[in-house]
C-alpha cells in the first residue's frame, strides 16, 4: 500500500528520501520487478545518474518524495532500465499512478517555462512556490498549467457508444473525449464535443469521477450521458468510427480499466446493467 501526500516545499533533505528517475519521456524501472517504484538514497548513489533537475513531490509513505530528470539514460544500479511512460502505465498501482502522474507533469512544465513568455529572460525556480520565475518581469509567476478535458461514456437504454479515433490500432473502440475550450462550461464542452465528433445530442449527463492523465498535462473529467437525439454520424476527421454496442456484441479493444477512466467508465456500466 501507498499513501501520498502532495507538498510543493521542503525545508531539508531527509536522509530515507525516495526518488523517481525521468529521462526525456521515459522512466527508471528494474527488468526484474513487476512494478515501478522510487529508488533510495542509496541506490541514486551508486546510480551515478547524472542529475539535471530536482523537484519536490510531496511524501510517499511520510518518505519525502522527488523526482529528478537525468541528462542521459543511464544508470549503473542492476537490471535497471528506462521504460516509456505511456508502457509504464500498465506496471504501476493505483496509489503510485497520481505520484507519477505528478512527477511527468512538474518535470514538463519545468522544461517548457526555462524562459519569460512576456520577455524572454530566463526563468528560475521559485525558492517556496510550486512556481518558475521571471528574473526581468517582477512578480512574474508560472504555475503548472492543467488542462481540463471531458470524457463520456454515452448510453441508450442498455446501449452504450464507443468510438474509433483515426489515431487508434484498429479494432481499438474507447469513450469520447475533448479538451474544454477557453470560457466553457464543462456541461457545454461535453454537449459540443459529442455534437462535433458523432453528430448527437445529449442529455442527463452524471458526473463520474476524474483522472489526471500527463501526456502532456491533462485533467479528465468523466461522465456518463444519456442519448437524446440526433442522427449517429462520425465526424470523418478524427472519429472514423462510431457504434451503438451492448455486452454481448462490444468490441475486444477496449482502455483496460486499471489505468484508465475511460475503461473504468465502461466496466463501471456494464457491472450496473
Ligand atoms: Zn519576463
Amino acid at each position: 500500500m501507498f499513501t501520498f501526500e502532495p507538498a510543493n516545499y521542503i525545508e531539508n533533505e531527509a536522509k530515507d528520501s525516495v526518488f523517481f528517475v525521468i529521462f526525456d519521456q521515459s522512466i527508471l524501472s528494474f527488468s526484474n520487478e513487476n512494478f515501478i517504484r522510487p529508488i533510495t538514497q542509496d541506490e541514486l548513489t551508486w546510480s551515478f545518474i547524472e542529475e539535471k533537475e530536482r523537484h519536490f513531490l510531496g511524501y510517499l509513505n511520510k518518505q519525502p518524495c522527488f523526482v529528478i530528470l537525468s541528462e542521459k539514460n543511464q544508470c549503473e544500479l542492476e537490471n535497471s532500465i528506462f521504460i516509456d511512460m505511456r508502457s509504464a502505465l500498465g506496471r504501476m498501482p493505483d496509489q503510485l499512478f497520481d505520484v507519477i502522474a505528478r512527477s511527468i507533469q512538474i518535470i514538463n512544465w519545468s522544461k517548457d517555462h526555462q524562459f519569460c513568455g512576456s520577455c524572454g529572460s530566463t526563468m528560475k525556480k521559485h525558492d517556496k512556490e510550486r512556481a518558475m520565475e521571471c528574473s526581468n518581469c517582477k512578480g512574474q509567476l508560472i504555475y503548472p498549467r492543467i488542462s481540463p478535458c471531458v470524457i463520456t461514456l454515452i448510453y441508450k437504454d442498455n446501449e452504450f457508444l464507443l468510438a474509433h479515433n483515426k489515431n487508434f490500432p484498429p479494432n481499438f473502440y474507447s469513450t469520447l473525449a475533448g479538451f474544454i475550450e477557453p470560457g466553457e462550461s464543462v456541461e457545454s464542452a461535453l454537449k459540443r464535443e459529442v455534437k462535433e465528433e458523432v453528430n448527437i445530442n445529449i442529455k442527463n449527463l452524471e458526473y463520474f469521477s476524474s483522472q489526471a492523465w500527463p501526456f502532456p498535462s491533462q485533467l479528465m473529467l468523466g461522465f456518463y450521458a444519456e442519448y437524446d437525439s440526433g442522427e449517429l454520424k462520425p465526424d470523418g476527421e478524427e472519429i472514423d468510427d462510431a457504434q451503438w454496442f451492448t455486452v454481448e456484441t462490444m468490441p475486444v479493444n477496449i482502455p483496460p480499466a486499471n489505468i484508465s477512466i475511460s475503461g473504468k467508465l465502461i466496466e463501471n456500466f456494464i457491472n450496473k446493467i
